[in-house]
């Protein structure tokens, strides 16, 4: 029997596997994983990846063999001891992955290899969706309602192949990838979480039965049950976008429906950001902010990252975030303009500490979407629409719910001063028992003169070209 090598990389799943499937149908196959000492993932996606990896090994009979370093000294030897005849991956898109993929792919042919790739990780690939004229799109609409709409359609999910494991003994260890943290607060972050296929078809199902209806409206209130929170399974191919496209296409047709599959062509509008734009998680897409005058406050910074801002929806966000290694996307987008507008910090800073944190943290998703938050990005909102997060607490969460949970020493005021307790006169915060700058920060911004200096700020540069 000839004998192929799987290397599984961001698609840790067998569902809708293409480059699995080519390559279990070819032979004995021997599934693998590398920890790629070029990658630098971040503490929550190191843990998340564990048990994700965990969860694989368990679905293929303990046979995963994991290794870390480099994947063009490991593969050769592999192919070479196991006596393989074919090599397959799932194509990535961020330029280091790339590089090393062709360079790969070049050395392994000239042994005489058939290596094999495939699309597992996109709808749509971004060579194959361009402007009529070649070049790529920058804004949203177009990209998906013309571009996306006018390629071939995505293909249909496939099934879990019937894999054949080559019978070697594995004497790796996903231990000694030492992804897990100490001291262990996985345990608890990842409490409401179930990293792995499974977890991720679970969570799919629930979704389309529970949260669908209402995801239109629903999806900018934190507190309500109307986002799918897919986005650490999509994040590392424990479900392809594919299953999920075609899971909520075939829904009764809704405006909730078409919302949900249209935050899905985000996902592919970043990733084609990306190809395009192999640096934009330090480069300006918009060249014009390359003289912005950004803050150096380190102080502000941590303030920020621990949720002591002082701003109530900006500290409940950066808490929902170190607590459960997620945050809501509409808070997402308040904490991340109050960081980049009303303190000017460098959203580089911001994209770092997401990176670390989020269990979703995504090459393509994370960057886009801070420069789309800073102004400095692809189709991002005019720079002066600068978000007040009194008036986003005090509209997307009204009563306080989501507020109350992560901010829990301001439980007590009543809903009126919550967005705000600066504003709350003396004897409202006595009887909610608070005592600004001792149980709960005083504002480390204010929210009109910031957002002016960034106004100003953006004056200096608005000329230049972009
Ligand atoms: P749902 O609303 O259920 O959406 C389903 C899926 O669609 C998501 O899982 C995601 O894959 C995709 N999607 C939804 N919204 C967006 C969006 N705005 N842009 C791109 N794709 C989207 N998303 C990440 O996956 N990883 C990141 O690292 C990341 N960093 C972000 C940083 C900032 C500053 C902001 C404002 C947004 C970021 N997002 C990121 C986008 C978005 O917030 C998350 O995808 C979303 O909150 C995930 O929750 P969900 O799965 O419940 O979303």
């Amino acid at each position: 029997m000839t004998v192929s090598i799987h290397w599984f990389r961001r698609d840790l799943r067998l569902s809708d596997n293409p480059a699995l499937s080519y390559a279990a149908k070819r032979g004995a196959l021997l599934p693998v994983y590398i920890l790629e000492e070029a990658d630098a993932p971040g503490g929550a996606t190191r843990a998340w990846l564990h048990r994700s990896l965990e969860a694989l090994n368990a679905a293929l009979n303990g046979a995963l063999h994991v290794y870390r370093g480099d994947p063009a000294e490991i593969l050769p030897r592999l192919a070479e001891t196991h006596g393989a005849e074919t090599l397959t991956w799932n194509r990535r898109y961020d330029a280091r992955g790339m590089d090393c993929d062709t360079a790969l792919k070049t050395e392994l042919r000239t042994r005489g290899l058939n290596v094999h790739s495939a699309n597992g990780a996109l709808l749509w690939e971004p060579m194959d969706v361009n402007k009529a004229d070649g070049t790529p799109y920058r804004v949203f609409s177009p990209f998906f309602r013309k571009g996306c709409a006018a390629a071939a359609p995505p293909r249909e999910p496939l099934p879990a192949p019937s894999i054949a494991l080559l019978d070697v003994p594995n004497d790796t260890a996903l231990d000694d990838l030492a992804l897990r943290p100490t001291p262990a607060w996985d345990e608890d972050v990842l409490a409401d979480w179930t990293p792995g296929e499974a977890g991720a078809t679970a969570r799919l199902e629930a979704f389309l039965e529970e949260g669908l209806t209402g995801y239109k409206e629903g999806r900018d209130i934190p507190s309500a049950p109307h986002v799918s929170r897919l986005s650490p399974h999509l994040a590392f191919g424990e479900i392809s976008p594919n299953t999920v496209w075609y899971g909520a296409k075939a829904q009764p047709a809704s405006r909730d429906r078409d919302h949900f599959m249209s935050e899905l062509g985000w996902r592919e509008f970043s990733y084609n950001l990306l190809f395009h734009n192999p640096d934009m998680d330090w480069q300006n897409l918009n060249r014009k902010f390359d003289g912005f005058p950004w803050c150096d406050a380190p102080d502000l910074l941590t303030a920020w990252q621990k949720g002591q801002t002082g701003i109530p929806i900006v500290d409940a966000g950066m808490r929902e975030l170190w607590q459960t290694g997620y945050m809501h996307n509409r808070v997402r987008m308040i904490v991340a303009s109050f960081l980049v507008k009303n303190l000017r910090v460098h959203w580089r800073h911001g994209l770092a500490w997401f990176h670390d944190t989020l269990f979703d943290a995504d090459p393509a998703n994370n960057p886009a979407s801070w420069q789309w938050v800073a102004g400095s990005g692809a189709d991002a909102a005019p720079y002066f629409r600068i978000f007040n997060p009194v008036t986003q607490s005090a509209k997307f969460d009204a009563e306080g719910a989501y507020l109350r949970r992560y901010v829990p020493e301001l439980a007590r005021l009543p809903d009126k001063y919550l967005h705000a307790p600066w504003e709350a006169p003396a004897e409202v915060l006595r009887g909610a028992g608070i005592v600004l700058g001792t149980d709960y920060p005083h504002p480390i911004a204010d929210l009109r003169e910031s957002r002016q200096g960034a106004l100003s700020a953006y004056d200096q540069i608005k000329g230049s070209p972009s």
